[in-house]
């Protein structure tokens, strides 16, 4: 059975694979919304609309509309006391402070494609989807005639924002180098710190080499390795009455992650063998199955067959993590 993985995935297994199993596999998640992810695909939504129309003040208006209008959908405005800074009216000031702060952007780069998703191979009979906020070719100082994404990212801080080796930061730069081979740049991440006192807007340029490449491939490999036999030890074991679940094993250096305590912490610790309490899902979870596949965006495509990928033949051997100590010849192949 071939999984259905993204970066998302990915990066949560690193993090701890129980959770990845209780939030993937089972698919549980507390029956609320989240304000995190809801006001970061409105202020994604309010992003592509100042990228596809400019920043004039009637573009930025609709930016403003359609921002609190996704945001409206889940939270009203009696809770925007309680959710403040992440609230339509702090994310009105937020996008003025970008159109100025930002107001050459459209003189140094094209707009290609905004919101794209697809999936795209990183090895033999594997693939991995993606979102793309947006593809832009350069056209002025570095990323001149050179492609890059720009991606948006909310924050409460600065320190939150992601790092260069973050897998989903090489699956935007990897989907690139498909499309445009050595033409391609890297992610620049566009964050924005909505912090009460302090708010800002910061740019991270993460450019990628071919060899970064490389290292992300092998890595993303190994992770999707460690998965599918997760998956599989899982199956074998499910239905056996065992005192302990030895599958997707814990990882408690993750419990506490930006300050939260972890949703299946009383799982965690009260129970056993969770496996022989999937079907009764708690009080409070609902089941909501991640599915990137399902995602709405304005553009798709399907990068497993495309020429400026690295080779069929060397995302074989990129599968296989102990071939490539065996045989160096596809990591040249980066290029
Ligand atoms: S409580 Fe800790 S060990 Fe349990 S799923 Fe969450 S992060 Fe993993």
């Amino acid at each position: 059975m071939q999984l259905i993985l993204d970066s998302t995935k990915i990066q949560g297994y690193l993090a701890c694979p129980r959770k990845y199993w209780y939030q993937y596999e089972l698919g549980w998640r507390h029956d609320e919304p989240n304000i995190n992810l809801i006001f970061g695909e409105a202020w994604h939504l309010g992003m592509e609309v100042l990228l596809k129309h400019g920043y004039s003040q009637d573009a930025l208006a609709y930016a403003n509309l359609i921002l609190e209008e996704k945001y409206r959908e889940h939270f009203a405005e009696i809770m925007d006391s309680s959710y403040y800074p992440k609230t339509p009216g702090f994310a009105s000031e937020m996008l003025s402070r970008y159109v100025k702060q930002y107001s050459n952007d459209h003189d140094e780069f094209d707009v290609l494609y905004t919101e794209t998703s697809g999936c795209v191979s990183v090895g033999h009979k594997r693939e991995v989807y993606f979102k793309v906020d947006s593809i832009l070719r350069g056209t002025s100082g570095m990323r001149k005639n050179r492609y890059f994404s720009l991606e948006h990212k909310t924050s409460t801080s600065q320190h939150w924002l992601p790092h260069g080796l973050v897998v989903q930061l090489g699956t935007y730069s990897h989907v690139l180098y498909c499309l445009y081979g050595p033409d391609t740049y890297g992610v620049v991440v566009n964050g924005a710190i909505f912090q009460k006192t302090k708010p800002s807007l910061i740019r991270l340029d993460m450019p990628k080499t071919p060899i970064q490449m490389q290292v992300w491939l092998a890595t993303v490999n190994y992770w999707i390795d460690l998965i599918e036999r997760e998956h599989e030890f899982y199956e074998n074991e499910k239905d056996n009455d065992f005192d302990v679940m030895h599958s997707f094993p814990l990882n408690p250096t993750s419990c506490q992650d930006y300050g939260r305590i972890c949703e299946y912490y009383d799982f965690c610790t009260a129970w056993g063998n969770p496996a022989s309490r999937r079907d009764s899902i708690p009080f409070g979870f609902i089941v909501d199955k991640w599915d990137p596949r399902a995602q709405k965006t304005t553009h798709k495509m399907n990068l497993t067959e495309t020429p400026k990928a690295p080779s069929r033949e060397i995302q074989r051997l990129a599968c296989d993590r102990w071939k490539h100590l065996e045989n160096n010849i596809w990591r040249r192949e980066y290029k």
